[in-house]
This record gives C-alpha cells, structure tokens and sequence, in this order.
C-alpha cells in the first residue's frame, strides 16, 4: 500500500479528502455498522483513514458478591483489526494511531512489527490521552513519555534499529510518521511558544507529515501553518476538521479540545431552534471553512467523524 505522503504528492496540489474513524464502543456497536457508515464516504476517493487507539482505563466494577472491585477495561478495543478490515474491505490505505500510553518500549515494537507485517505503511504517533481516572499523564514503566520519543523509536525500526537486535537483512519497516500539532496550543503546556519548541522536536525527530486538532477559527490555522514555515517546519500541515452538530458541542468542544468558538458561530448556533437547525449551522460554517482551507491551498482537509458520516458527507457533497 502507499504512505500519506505518496498520495499527497500523487494529488498535485489538489485537496484530498480524508476522516477520522473511532472503534465502536465495546459492546454497543458493531463492526458491520462501522462499515456501512464508512461506505457512503467513499464516494469522495479517501486515500488513507485514520482509525484512533484507545488506551485502558480504570474502573470500579459492583461484582457478583456484592462487593466492587477496580477493572482495567478497554472501551473501544480493535484499531488493528478495524485497520485490516478496512484494507480489504475498501482498499484504502489505514492510518493506526499508535500511543506512548499504556505501552512498555517493548509492546510498542512489537505493535510495529504487527503493522508493518500487515503491510500498514503509515503510523500516527502520539503521545495519547490520560488514562482515566487519572489527571496526569504517566508513562507506563519503561514506556515512552512523549511523542518525540516514540517517533525516534519508529525512526530506528524504519533504520532497522530495533530495541536489541539489528536488521541483519535489507528488509524492515519503512512507516510514513504522522504526529499531531494544536494551532491553539496543546492544553498542558505553559505557552505556545513552548508547545512549538516541542512539536519542532517531533519534526527533527522524524514526522513526515503533520495533522491538526480541531479549530473552527481558520486564522488559527493558518496564521499556524505561517509560523512553521517560518521556522523552517516544511512538512504537510493537515487541517483537522469537525461538523459541529448539537448545541451542546458548543461547551462540549471546547472543553475536551480546547478549541476556541468564534463569536458568530456560538451565537448562531445558541439562537437555532433546535439541534436540526444547530447542525445546519455547523454545517454550512464548516463548508465555509473548507472553501477558504482549499484556497488556501491544504494538502487535504481531514474531517474527525467519530464513526457518524451524515454531517462529513454533507460538507463533502459541496467541496469534493
Ligand atoms: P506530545 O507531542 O508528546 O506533547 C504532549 C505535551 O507535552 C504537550 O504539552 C507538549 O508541549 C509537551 N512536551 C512534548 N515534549 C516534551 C518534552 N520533551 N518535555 C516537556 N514537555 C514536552 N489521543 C488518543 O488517546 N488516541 C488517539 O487516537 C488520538 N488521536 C489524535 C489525533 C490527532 C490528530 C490529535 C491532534 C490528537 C489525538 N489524540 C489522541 C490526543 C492526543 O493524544 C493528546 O492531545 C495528548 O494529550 C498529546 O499527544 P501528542 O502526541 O500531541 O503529545
């Protein structure tokens, strides 16, 4: 298969179209349904999808006893198997986010090797969400902290550097490292300024393409994208994209991406009727964003879908 670069080069400066899938939550979805709400955004030619990983988490369980016991549960298992049957199933390329979280040196190279013998040939790396209940983030015991880290780890495999061992042989991974970047400042650092000295540090660490959180303010962006190539970060810069589609997103949002609303989206979507007429709204800024993001000149405009396509395709109908 091909790596997110090759496709952007192979686009010519067009647009590509791509999204973001989640697995289904354990036990309340299926994979049959993830496929049919997939199926209908192929009609826009998505080169690569990104499927997300979701690490453990503690909880406290009420048992047969009658007693409560902490589990360690995992809500959405199956990125890998969801990046497979996406291969086959679409023949498009899968994007498997990869996490330092929840993850010892030695799981974490042999995830790799899973993927790469599965012929996946592109990784998000990323440090990943605190693992809840917690509110720090902690490295699991010899795992990586940051994702600078974890990126220099895929740069040895793709070398054929392993943790103990050498390639002895001219045959070894050769991923396409995505990294993740926040035009309005990652929410643990100090200041911007920070956060940049850091994600530069991915950049020299070995990313070869950069994807953004969330904005709805398209200055953000590219007043962001400005300040790279300034300071020399000449890699893809992907806009990531969401539909907001309730009322309630509007707090929502915010609240777990830090993203700023600008002021005529809130009051346009405060004053709607209903969450139809909030969605419509969200829509229509959105495509609004997307005209000016193409103008602009994005290598691809990637929509974070959360495994729900009406609000995506109905973007994508007036951009694609
Ligand atoms: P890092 O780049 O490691 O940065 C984390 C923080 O540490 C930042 O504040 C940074 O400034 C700081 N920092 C970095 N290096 C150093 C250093 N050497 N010393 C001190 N401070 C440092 N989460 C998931 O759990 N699963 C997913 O699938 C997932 N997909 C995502 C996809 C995208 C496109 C984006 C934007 C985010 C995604 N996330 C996902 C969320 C992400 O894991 C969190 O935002 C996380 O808190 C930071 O991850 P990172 O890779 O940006 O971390």
């Amino acid at each position: 298969m091909s790596k997110v670069t090759d496709h952007i080069a192979a686009a010519k400066g067009e647009t590509i179209f791509s999204i973001e899938i989640i697995p289904p939550a354990k036990g309340s979805n299926s994979i049959t349904e993830l496929v049919k709400d997939i199926e209908p955004m192929m009609e826009f030619n998505p080169p690569f999808i990104d499927v997300t990983y979701h690490r453990e988490e503690y909880i406290i369980k009420d048992m047969p006893d009658g007693g409560k016991k902490e589990v360690r549960t995992r809500k959405r298992p199956g990125t890998i198997g969801i990046c497979s049957a996406i291969m086959h199933k679409f023949d498009v390329d899968p994007v498997p986010h990869v996490l330092c979280g929840g993850m010892t040196k030695e799981d974490t190279e042999d995830l790799l090797f899973d993927l790469d013998y599965l012929g996946i040939d592109n990784v998000m790396a990323l440090r990943g969400d605190i693992a809840k209940p917690f509110n720090v983030f902690k490295a699991k015991k010899g795992g990586h902290q940051y994702a600078s880290e974890l990126i220099t780890h895929i740069k040895d495999m793709n070398e054929g550097k392993y943790l103990y061992e050498e390639a002895s042989f001219d045959s070894h991974p050769d991923f396409c490292i995505g990294g993740a970047a926040y035009p309005e400042k990652h929410y643990e650092a100090a200041s911007f300024d920070i956060d940049f000295k850091f994600l530069k540090k991915k950049v020299d660490a070995g990313l070869d393409y950069i994807v953004t959180q969330m904005f709805f303010n398209n200055e953000k962006y590219i007043s962001f994208v400005k300040k790279c190539r300034a300071e020399g970060i000449n890699i893809p810069i992907i806009p990531g994209l969401k539909v907001l589609a309730t009322k309630r997103q509007l707090e929502i949002l915010p609240e777990l991406f830090f993203c700023d609303m600008p002021a005529d989206l809130r009051n346009a979507v405060q004053g709607a009727k209903d969450n139809k007429a909030a969605r419509e709204i969200g829509v229509e800024w959105c495509i609004n964003q997307c005209k000016e993001l193409k103008n602009f000149g994005v290598p691809a405009l990637h929509f974070y879908t959360m495994s729900k396509s009406n609000t995506t395709l109905a973007v994508a109908r007036e951009i694609f």
